[in-house]
């Protein structure tokens, strides 16, 4: 099967985390902060409060795209693993391009060697080796909101891979909706550059 695009899902969120974070910022303050206060305080840099709140995703999309995501340490993940798991049906994601045939005759041949040497006899671990970039995966991800921040900028820039991109687009908007006040100000940061 060939997947167009990556699938997330928020799974879970912390439970009024704004004013969980309006609260933690009382605390340093000494003071009420209502949770419209919030976006205030990010702007002057003080974003160790947005660290009390967390959200969980499970994302399907390409081990491309896995593998950078996992680059991000101060997340957690649970990935689907290829060294167990049968992957005999074939899930590939296939971008958007010109050369679609000769990329699907690509992928149909490292699936079907996959198949033969599994038929074989060899072992799912070892038969992955020839398994492509493209192979769908499975993660639970899961960062607090400071890192989710810090992941949307990076991987919404139009520097960024663009299946990586979709990705992070989805997150922001699901963000948005859950914590506008924490992730409002990230609704277009096509400008910002990554390293
Ligand atoms: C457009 C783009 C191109 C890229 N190209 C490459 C590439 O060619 N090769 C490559 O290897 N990687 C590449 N990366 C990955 C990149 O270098 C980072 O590994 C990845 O984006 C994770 O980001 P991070 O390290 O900022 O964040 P996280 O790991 O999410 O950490 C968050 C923040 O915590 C702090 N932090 C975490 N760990 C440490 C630490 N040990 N020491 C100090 N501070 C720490 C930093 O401030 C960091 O920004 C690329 C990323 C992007 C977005």
């Amino acid at each position: 099967m060939i997947h167009k695009a990556p699938t997330v899902k928020l799974i879970s969120a912390t439970l009024n985390a704004e004013a969980l974070i309006a609260r933690a910022y009382g605390i340093c303050t000494d003071k009420a902060v209502p949770v419209a206060n919030i976006p205030r305080w990010i702007k002057a840099g003080h974003e160790s409060p947005l660290e009390h709140a967390s959200a969980t995703f499970e994302i399907a999309c390409s081990r491309v795209a896995s593998h950078e995501l996992v680059r991000h340490r101060l997340a957690s993940f649970s990935q689907r693993s290829q060294r167990y798991v049968d992957e005999s049906d074939l899930q590939c994601y296939m971008p958007t391009n010109e050369q679609r045939t000769l990329m699907f005759d690509a992928l149909s041949t490292a699936w079907e060697t996959y198949l033969q040497l599994v038929d074989n006899g060899v072992p799912k671990q070892l038969a992955r080796y020839v398994l492509p970039n493209a192979c769908m995966t499975e993660l639970i991800v899961t960062a607090n909101f400071r890192e989710w921040r810090h992941i949307i900028k990076l991987r919404t820039s139009p520097r960024a891979q663009p299946e990586m991109q979709e990705i992070a687009r989805t997150i922001q908007s699901l963000l948005v909706a859950q914590a506008p006040n924490v992730f409002g100000d990230l609704t277009n940061m096509d400008n910002i550059s990554s390293t």
